[in-house]
C-alpha cells in the first residue's frame, strides 16, 4: 500500500484545477485517540488549517463522525462546514439539516438500552457509555483486561433482546462498541450522496472527492468513494480498502498543509 506523503509527486496535480471535496473522520483522524473522548479536543494548529481550507472556495469540507451532531459541531466550531453526526444519521450545514427518520419505539429502545447500560456497567470499573441521541457508545479503553469477559457478558445480554430481531445493530471500533438503529445510513452513503449533491451545483468532472478515516466505519466510504477520488487510511495500513495511507494524525495535518499550499 502507498504512503500518500511518499506519492505526493504524482498525486498533486490532483488537487490543482477542480474543487477538492475533503471527508475527514474526527477521532484517530484529525486528532489522537483519547482515553476517554473528552480528552480528544482537537489542536489550534489543526483548527487554524482547517479554517483556511473552509475560507477557500477551492475546497469544500465535511467531518463525518460517529460523535453526536451536536457534540462535534461544538469541538470544531467552524462555519462553513458540513457536519455528520452519529455515522450519518444527522447532517447539518449550508443549506442542509437532515435527520434520519427512526421511529419512536426505535428511540424507546436505544434509551431504555442506555439506561440499562449505565446500571449494569456500573459494577466494571472503567467503562464508560455515552448517549448520543440516535445512538450508544459503550467504551472500554480503561477497562482492566481481568475485567474483559464480564464485560463481554454484559453487553451480549444487554443487546441479545434487540439484536436477534434486527431492532439495533452494533459495530465495534477502537475499544468502543457502537450500537444504534439497524437504519442504512453509513459513512459511504453519506458521502456518495454529499458528493452528488455537490456535482449537481458545480458539474460532474469539478468536483475531485478525497475521504480520510481510521477506522472500521470508514472502510463504507473508502469502498463507495474507491473509483471517484482519493481514499486515504490512517495508521498502520492492515485490512483497509483505502488506496493509500498517512501514519498518524500529524501526517494528517502535513498534508492539509500541502493542499493549502497548492491553491493559496
Ligand atoms: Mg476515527
Amino acid at each position: 500500500m502507498e504512503h500518500l506523503l511518499d506519492s505526493w509527486p504524482k498525486l498533486e496535480g490532483n488537487f490543482k484545477d477542480r474543487v477538492v471535496f475533503i471527508f475527514f473522520d474526527y477521532d484517530g483522524t484529525l486528532t489522537p485517540i483519547a482515553d476517554t473522548p473528552a480528552e480528544a479536543t482537537i489542536s489550534q494548529d489543526v483548527k487554524n488549517l482547517l479554517n483556511k481550507l473552509s475560507e477557500n472556495p477551492a475546497f469544500k469540507l465535511a467531518i463525518i463522525s460517529g460523535r453526536s451532531l451536536n457534540d462535534i459541531k461544538n469541538i470544531i466550531g467552524l462555519t462553513n462546514i458540513i457536519y455528520v453526526g452519529n455515522h450519518g444519521l444527522e447532517i447539518e450545514g449550508e443549506k442542509i439539516k437532515f435527520e434520519s427518520q427512526v421511529s419512536p419505539r426505535l428511540k424507546s429502545i436505544i434509551k431504555r438500552l442506555y439506561e440499562n447500560s449505565v446500571k449494569k456497567f456500573s459494577k466494571i470499573k472503567g467503562v464508560l457509555v455515552e448517549d448520543k441521541g440516535l445512538s450508544i457508545s459503550v467504551h472500554y479503553r480503561l477497562v482492566d483486561k481481568n475485567d474483559m469477559q464480564e464485560f463481554m457478558r454484559i453487553l451480549n445480554e444487554l443487546i441479545e433482546p434487540y439484536i436477534g430481531r434486527g431492532k439495533i445493530k452494533i459495530n465495534p471500533g477502537k475499544k468502543v462498541y457502537d450500537i444504534k438503529p439497524p437504519a442504512g445510513w453509513d459513512k459511504g452513503k453519506v458521502a456518495l450522496w454529499l458528493l452528488a449533491r455537490e456535482q449537481f451545483s458545480k458539474g460532474e468532472n469539478k468536483i475531485f472527492p478525497v475521504y480520510i478515516g481510521d477506522d472500521v466505519t470508514d472502510e463504507d466510504a473508502f469502498r463507495a468513494l474507491a473509483n471517484k477520488g482519493l481514499t486515504i487510511f490512517v495508521g498502520e495500513p492492515d485490512k483497509t480498502e483505502a488506496k493509500f495511507y498517512l501514519k498518524d494524525t500529524s501526517e494528517v495535518a502535513e498534508f492539509i498543509r500541502r493542499i493549502a499550499a497548492l491553491r493559496e
